[in-house]
């Protein structure tokens, strides 16, 4: 017998719970009352590994690239490694067949050690060292994204066999007020702007050069877009500009690459792209622009991270203290915080938490959850309904934190970093291992003359 038997409402609520637009694929209640992600109880989890912690369902990650193939089928998938990236999260990406964006030695370390084929990899960034460029062309990516002058006359010179580029453009398209970070405005720092013909000034000078071979355009307008037409207006005049590069040069450009920003829903009812709808746009669009410039259709390639990788990830949390302030908040504060939750303080983002270890019986209260860092704005999720008896010791589940989590995790107040946990039909897998002080201390010069374990220094040893 379980409580469930007693009560059958609790199933009603048990169901209500976890909203399938915002938890995982995988996400369900069991009938102790328990969350569980991928057939493994988010308890058992926090018992295994200790809190916080990141979890990953491998399937609802593999599942996302599998409906961007079935739901956008003209266009190639780049995923964008930067919103979550390690050498096994790069092995999945490359065993679904996409391409992938890196940013950085780093993220191009971690997509060679998870196999992806050179090729198939596309190198970004405003201010790429020449270093990185140097890193790239050993490697022989399939992409280096050209985002200004001095990286043509860099890439000119030292490449050792001809480099396929793309020339980052910006079609001064606004999306704010349609969403949360916009990249594809004119007064930024990415790209060359199509408005003043530094873009085309920037085809003219990759033209003239004989080991760069100029594959297309680029651009990418920003974050949470929900609107599939301002996709379907940059490829208007994204065609415009190919047709214009085709007539003034005589080259005609078969890659269009329209960049990520797709938007998630981080708690119920928050807009989102729908990938049908993006599909029939691109489609749609493509068609008429391109009888419109009498121009050829390119390939189409798009780039999305965050629709990948966010849903799968949740992180857990530990309650570690409860308690309401003269100005009528509750707060629980739990054992992590914007060191590996950041986008709450940095985005004003809002996410979903739910009680994780047990029924939330009983009435509910609006909280805060706030993190332990030094910092006021160390703030989770504002206004979230837990459960009025939620104290020390309960666990805490956030939703939709696979995407810009552990990729922009730090060690703020010298907290060690959540290891991440894959998990896939009932096991779980330490992806990455939590960090530990030794691993804080390892830099350290002057440490790493005296070796002392952490234990060791508690001790006076
Ligand atoms: C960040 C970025 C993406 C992915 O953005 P999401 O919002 O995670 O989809 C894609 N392309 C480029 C060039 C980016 O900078």
């Amino acid at each position: 017998m379980t409580l469930l038997d007693f009560l059958p409402s609790l199933q009603h609520a048990a169901t209500t719970r976890i909203d399938p637009t915002v938890w995982p694929l995988t996400a369900r209640v069991d009938d102790l009352g328990r969350l569980t992600v991928g057939d493994v109880p988010l308890t058992d989890l926090a018992d295994q590994y200790g809190t916080p912690s990141y979890v990953l369902d491998e399937k609802d990650f593999r599942r996302r690239i599998r409906d961007y193939r079935a739901l956008v089928p003209h266009a190639e998938i780049v995923y964008a490694g930067k919103s979550l990236l390690t050498p096994t999260i790069a092995s999945w990406a490359a065993e679904e067949q996409v391409g992938i964006d890196v940013c950085s030695e780093g993220e191009l370390a971690a997509a060679l050690q998870g196999g992806f084929d050179p090729s198939r990899i596309v190198l970004h960034g405003n201010a790429k060292p020449p270093s990185l460029l140097r890193q790239a062309t050993a490697a022989r990516v399939g992409r280096i994204v050209i985002d200004s002058p001095i990286e043509i006359a860099f890439l000119a010179c030292e490449t050792p066999r001809p480099q396929p580029v793309l020339i980052r453009v910006t079609p001064d398209i606004d999306i704010h007020g349609h969403a949360a970070v916009t990249t594809g405005v004119t007064d930024q720092k990415f790209g060359f702007a199509l408005a003043n013909g530094q873009a085309e000034q920037a085809v003219v000078r990759i033209l003239k050069q004989p080991q760069l071979i100029l594959a297309g355009v680029h651009c990418h307008l920003g974050s949470q877009i929900a609107d599939p037409e301002l996709y379907g207006e940059a490829i208007c005049r994204l065609i415009a500009f190919m047709a214009d590069i085709r007539s003034r040069h005589g080259l005609t450009l078969n890659e269009l690459n329209l960049g990520g920003g797709h938007a998630i829903a981080y708690r119920s009812g928050d807009p989102t792209l729908h990938l049908a709808e993006l599909s029939a746009t691109i489609t749609d669009t493509l068609e008429q622009a391109c009888i419109a410039e009498r121009f050829p259709k390119p390939r189409i390639v798009i780039e999305p991270g965050r629709a990948i990788s966010g849903h799968a990830g949740v992180t857990l949390y530990r309650v570690v203290a409860v308690k309401t302030q003269p100005g009528g908040r509750t707060f629980v504060a739990v054992d992590g915080g914007l060191s590996d939750h950041p986008r709450t303080q940095l985005y004003g983002a809002k996410y979903t938490v739910a009680l994780a270890n047990r029924h939330p019986i009983g009435a509910t209260q609006t909280v805060t959850v706030a993190g332990r860092h030094c910092e006021s704005g160390d703030e989770i999720a504002r206004d979230v309904d837990l459960p009025t008896d939620t104290h020390p010791g309960d666990l805490l589940a956030v939703a939709c934190t696979g995407a810009y989590h552990h990729s922009m995790a730090s060690n703020y107040n010298m907290v060690v970093r959540p290891p991440v946990i894959g998990v896939h039909h009932g096991n779980a897998t330490e992806i990455i291992r939590r960090e530990t002080v030794e691993d804080l201390l390892a830099r350290d010069v002057a440490w790493q003359k005296r070796h002392r374990s952490f234990d060791a220094l508690l001790h006076g040893e």
